[in-house]
């Protein structure tokens, strides 16, 4: 499974929709400094929900909305952002039930595609977030356990950010295996074959 489409909708720098499309193997991004490269990132763990610590650069969510002036002071009224993560599903991976069963509805169309899409709405004195799964509306839990079955977790190394690779290497021998086996799917097991050992 891979992600074939973002849409960015007044997310940090884009304040028009943008669609961008990601390749089967591998796609790269360039482009000068600022111009917006990073943001793409923050909008991948912004809609999985997958902020860690080392997460997003914002200090709270609704720096996320686009900001025309990029001041500190964000402008007054409602304001919205959203991000749509297209998976590509095509090879089945996620079977329909699964799908079904996070979304709580058999009512989501075509399931080649799996959709998640997270929006972000300030008003005069709050602000709201909402995520979909196909376009119902769903908890960040539902995300979550879905995503977990396919090996995508927040706390997981789906997403390596520029700090993660020098802490890789500084790590001790021990912490790196524990990050392969992780990768590898193998720590699941472990952890079940330790909890079997104690029961
Ligand atoms: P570099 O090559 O330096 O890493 P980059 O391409 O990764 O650059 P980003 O960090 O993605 O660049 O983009 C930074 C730009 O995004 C800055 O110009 C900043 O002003 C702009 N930006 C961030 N948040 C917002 C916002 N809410 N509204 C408008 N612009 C924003
Ligand atoms: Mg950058």
């Amino acid at each position: 499974m891979h992600i074939k489409e973002l849409v960015l909708d007044d997310f940090k720098s884009f304040g028009r929709k943008t669609r961008i499309p990601f390749y089967e193997d591998f796609t790269t991004i360039s482009g000068p400094n600022g111009s917006g490269k990073s943001n793409i990132i923050d909008s991948i763990l912004f809609a999985l929900g997958l902020a860690r610590t080392s997460g997003i650069r914002a200090e709270k969510l609704t720096d996320l909305i686009y900001n025309p002036d990029d001041t500190d002071e964000a402008p007054s009224g409602t304001r919205e952002a959203s991000v749509e993560v297209i998976l590509d599903n095509s090879s089945g991976v996620v079977s329909r039930s699964q799908i079904v069963n996070a979304a709580g509805t058999d009512n989501i169309g075509d399931t080649d595609e799996i959709t998640v899409k997270r929006r972000i709405k300030q008003t005069e004195d709050n602000y709201y977030s909402y995520y979909y799964l196909n376009d119902r509306s769903v908890n960040l839990s539902d995300i979550q356990d879905l995503l977990a079955q396919v090996g995508v977790a927040p706390e997981g190394y789906n997403v390596v950010m520029q700090g993660d690779v020098t802490e890789i290497i500084n790590m001790s021998a021990g912490d790196r295996r524990r990050i392969i086996d992780e990768i590898a799917g193998v720590a699941e097991f472990d952890a079940r074959k330790e909890d079997a050992a104690e029961e």
